[in-house]
C-alpha cells in the first residue's frame, strides 16, 4: 500500500473511531497519587493509575493525540491524564543506569599528558586533503613500517618525540555531525586557506565551527609556492573576521605552508605542539576506556568495523565494550598503518572489530568489566533508542495529520535510510532533505540514517511512522523482504546517489496535488453571424491561431478588451460537431447563454491543464 493510501486508511479508521469515543472511566480501585519518571509509557502509566491502556489511548485520542501503548508521554500529558482521573502525579528523577557517560572521577594525580587531537577545516580545494597527506608522511615511523596507510578516519604521528592525532575526515560534515551529537573530540582546529584565493564561505564556516566548539584555531596559509599568493590580503580578510594574526599584533598564529612541497609543515606542527602545551591536555590512562566513534562501516568480511578515539583510559584487546547501542569485545585493534595493537592510550585512534552492529560517528563508547554487563546495557540503550525514535514520529496530532492531508499543505515523506558507510548515509540524507519540489510543500523527512543492513527494527520503525526504507549499497535478506511485505513497507534499493535522489524527486511529484495552469488554446475571429431560433447566435469564425477546443472556456474580446467570459456551447465544422478546429479553418461557434456577438470579435478558447512541476 502506498503511503498515501495508508494515510487515507488511517484517516478513515480515525473517523470511524470518532463515532465511538466515550471514555470508560470506570475505576477499579481509586488511586489518589502516583510517582512517575520522565518519559513514562502509556502502558506503565495505565498500570500505575489502575486504568486500561486502551482507555488512556482513547482519552488522548479525544484530545487529538494519537499514541500507542508504548508511547512515552510528556509531563503535560501525564498531568492531563491524571487530572482526568483525579490523581496527583509527582515526577521523580530516574536513575539513569544505562548511559555511556563517564562516571569515573579521575583525581588530579592520575592525569597524564595526552596528545592533541586536531581537525583540519577550510574551503574546498584549499588543500585540506593534501595537508593531511603531507603531515602523515612526515611521520618517520610510518615509513619504517613501510605499511600501507589505511583510511580509518584518524591517524597519529610522532613529531619530535611527541604525538599528535589528526582527524582524517576533511570537510565540515564529520565535525558538525559529531558536534550535533554532543561529541567534542577536537582540541585544536587548523583552518587551511589558499594563499591565492583567500577567505571563502567555507573558511568562514570553519572559523564559526572552531568558535562554537571553543577550541583554539591556527590558520595555515597554504599554496605559498604559488606566484600569485597574497599573504597581506589574507591577513586583512581574517582581521575583518576578528582573527588577528600575531604579525599584526593579534594572538592567532598564521603558519605559511605549501602542502605540495612540504615547505612550512614542520613549523605548523611546531605551532600545534606549542598550542597543545598551552591547553594542558591531560587524561588518566590507568582506567577503563571511554571515547567517541570517529567512523564506522559494515565490512563484508569482517562485520561492523569502527574507528574509536580513546579519550580517557586505555582500551585493551579483549575488553567488553558498548559502542552506542552496539556491544561486543574488542576482538582486534589496529592503527592507521594496519599494525595490530594490544592497547590504545588516550588520544589514540584505533580501528576495532568485534561489535554486534555498526555504530554511528559521534556515538560514545565505554568499556565494561564484564561482557554480560556490556550486553545488558547495550540492550537497554537499544530499546530506549527505538522508543525515542518512534515517539519522535508517531505522536502526531490527529488534527495536524488530517489537516495536512486535506488541504495538501504539508505532506512529509518519511524515510529510513540504510547505507554501507556513514559517508554515504550522510550524503544521501542531506541530498534528500535538500530536495525541494516547487513550493516546498512536500518534504522528505529522514527519520533514521544509519549504517548496515535493514533490520527488523527498521521495519518496525517504518511501520510505526509510515515510512519507506531506502537502502544504499546494501541488499536486504529474504526474511527482511518478507517482513517488509507483510507490514506493507516499501523498500527501495539504490547504488548510485543520483538515482536515489531522482526516484525520490519523482515520488515527491507523485504526491503533490496536481497543479493546474490556465492556458490559451487558440483564437478565432468572428466573420459572420447567423441567428437561429432555439439555438441563438452562431458565429461563423476563422481560427487565426492555435486551435478551438470544444466545450472549453471562452473569452470574448472586442477591441482588445474582454467583454464576456463563459463556456463554448458548440463547435462545428460545416454541419458536424468537432472536437477541435485548427488554425486556418472555418468553424461555427456558439457561446452558452450569450448571443450578443459582433463581427470582428475574437473568441479565445482556453482552459486549465495539469502541469508538470519541473
Ligand atoms: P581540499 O578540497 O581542501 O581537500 O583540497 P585538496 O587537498 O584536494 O587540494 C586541492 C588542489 O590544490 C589539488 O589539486 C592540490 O594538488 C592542490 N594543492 C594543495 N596544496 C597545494 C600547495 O601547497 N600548492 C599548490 N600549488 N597546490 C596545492
Amino acid at each position: 500500500m502506498s503511503n498515501k493510501n495508508r494515510r487515507r486508511n488511517n484517516k478513515r479508521n480515525n473517523n470511524a473511531n470518532k463515532q465511538n469515543n466515550s471514555v470508560n472511566t470506570k475505576k477499579v480501585e481509586k488511586v489518589e497519587a502516583i510517582d512517575y519518571t520522565e518519559g513514562i509509557t502509556v502502558k506503565d502509566l495505565a498500570d500505575k493509575i489502575n486504568q486500561s491502556p486502551a482507555d488512556i489511548i482513547k482519552l488522548l485520542f479525544m484530545m487529538g493525540t494519537m499514541v500507542t501503548i508504548n508511547t512515552s508521554l510528556d509531563d503535560e500529558t501525564v498531568e492531563l491524564i491524571c487530572m482526568e482521573y483525579d490523581i496527583t502525579p509527582t515526577k521523580v528523577e530516574e536513575k539513569e543506569e544505562f548511559t555511556l557517560e563517564d562516571d569515573i572521577v579521575d583525581d588530579a594525580e592520575s592525569l597524564k599528558q595526552r596528545p592533541a587531537i586536531v581537525t583540519i577545516m577550510g574551503h574546498v580545494d584549499h588543500g585540506k586533503t593534501t595537508t593531511l597527506d603531507t603531515i602523515r608522511k612526515t611521520d618517520v615511523v610510518s615509513d619504517e613500517f613501510g605499511g600501507i596507510t589505511q583510511h580509518i578516519g584518524a591517524y597519529q604521528i610522532n613529531y619530535k618525540g611527541q604525538k599528535i592525532t589528526f582527524l582524517d575526515t576533511p570537510g565540515h560534515e564529520a565535525f558538525t555531525a559529531m558536534r550535533a551529537r554532543g561529541a567534542q573530540v577536537t582540541d585544536l582546529v587548523i583552518v587551511v586557506v589558499a594563499a591565492d584565493d583567500g577567505v571563502m564561505p567555507q573558511t568562514r564556516e570553519a572559523i564559526d565551527h572552531a568558535k562554537a566548539a571553543k577550541v583554539p584555531l591556527i590558520v595555515a596559509i597554504n599554496k605559498i609556492d604559488k606566484p600569485d599568493k597574497n599573504i597581506d590580503r589574507i591577513y586583512s580578510e581574517f582581521s575583518e573576521l576578528n582573527i588577528i594574526p600575531e604579525a599584526w599584533g593579534g594572538d592567532t598564529v598564521f603558519a605559511e605552508i605549501s602542502a605540495r612541497t612540504g615547505e612550512g609543515i614542520n613549523d605548523l606542527l611546531e605551532t600545534v605542539l606549542v598550542a597543545a602545551e598551552l591547553e594542558e591536555l591531560k587524561a588518566n590512562p590507568d582506567r577503563t576506556a571511554v571515547g567517541t566513534v570517529i567512523e564506522a562501516k559494515l565490512d563484508k568480511g569482517r562485520g561492523p568495523v569502527a574507528t574509536l578515539l580513546v579519550q580517557k583510559g586505555t582500551l585493551k584487546q579483549g575488553d567488553p565494550i558498548v559502542v552506542g547501542t552496539s556491544f561486543g569485545r574488542v576482538r582486534k585493534m589496529v592503527d592507521h598503518r594496519g599494525t595490530e595493537l594490544n592497547e590504545a592510550l588516550p588520544s589514540m585512534p584505533v580501528e576495532i572489530i568485534g561489535l554486534s552492529e555498526v555504530p554511528i560517528a559521534g556515538d560514545l563508547f565505554k568499556v565494561f568489566e564484564e561482557e554480560k554487563d556490556a550486553r545488558a546495557i547495550a540492550d537497554k540503550r537499544n530499546i530506549a533508542r527505538v522508543e525515542a525514535e518512534r515517539n519522535q514520529t508517531s505522536a502526531l496530532s490527529l488534527d495536524d495529520l488530517s489537516q495536512q492531508i486535506a488541504d495538501g499543505t504539508i505532506q512529509d515523506i518519511n524515510v529510513i535510510l540504510k547505507a554501507d558507510v556513514q559517508g554515504s548515509a550522510e550524503a544521501v540524507k542531506s541530498s534528500l532533505e535538500r530536495l525541494d519540489v516547487g513550493d516546498g510543500d512536500v518534504r522528505i523527512n529522514v527519520i533514521r540514517a544509519t549504517v548496515g543492513g535493514i533490520t527488523e527494527n527498521d521495519i518496525m520503525l517504518a511501520a510505526a511512522s509510515n515510512a519507506l526504507i531506502i537502502g544504499f549499497n546494501i541488499r536486504p535478506t529474504m526474511a527482511i523482504r518478507k517482513t517488509a511485505e507483510e507490514q506493507g513497507i516499501e523498500i527501495r534499493l539504490y547504488n548510485v546517489i543520483y538515482k536515489a535522489i531522482e526516484a525520490m524527486e519523482l515520488a515527491m511529484k507523485g504526491m503533490l496535488a496536481p497543479e493546474y495552469e490556465d492556458i490559451v488554446f487558440g483564437q478565432a475571429e468572428v466573420r459572420e453571424l447567423y441567428k437561429v431560433s432555439k439555438i441563438g447566435t452562431i458565429a461563423g469564425c476563422m481560427v487565426t491561431g492555435g486551435k478551438m477546443v470544444s466545450g472549453s472556456s471562452v473569452r470574448l474580446l472586442r477591441d482588445g478588451a474582454v467583454v464576456y467570459e463563459g463556456t463554448m456551447g458548440s463547435l462545428k465544422r460545416f454541419q458536424n460537431d468537432a472536437k477541435e478546429v485548427a488554425t486556418g479553418f472555418e468553424c461555427g461557434i456558439t457561446i452558452d447563454n450569450f448571443n450578443d456577438l459582433k463581427e470582428g470579435d475574437i473568441i479565445e478558447s482556453h482552459g486549465e491543464i495539469e502541469i508538470d512541476r519541473e
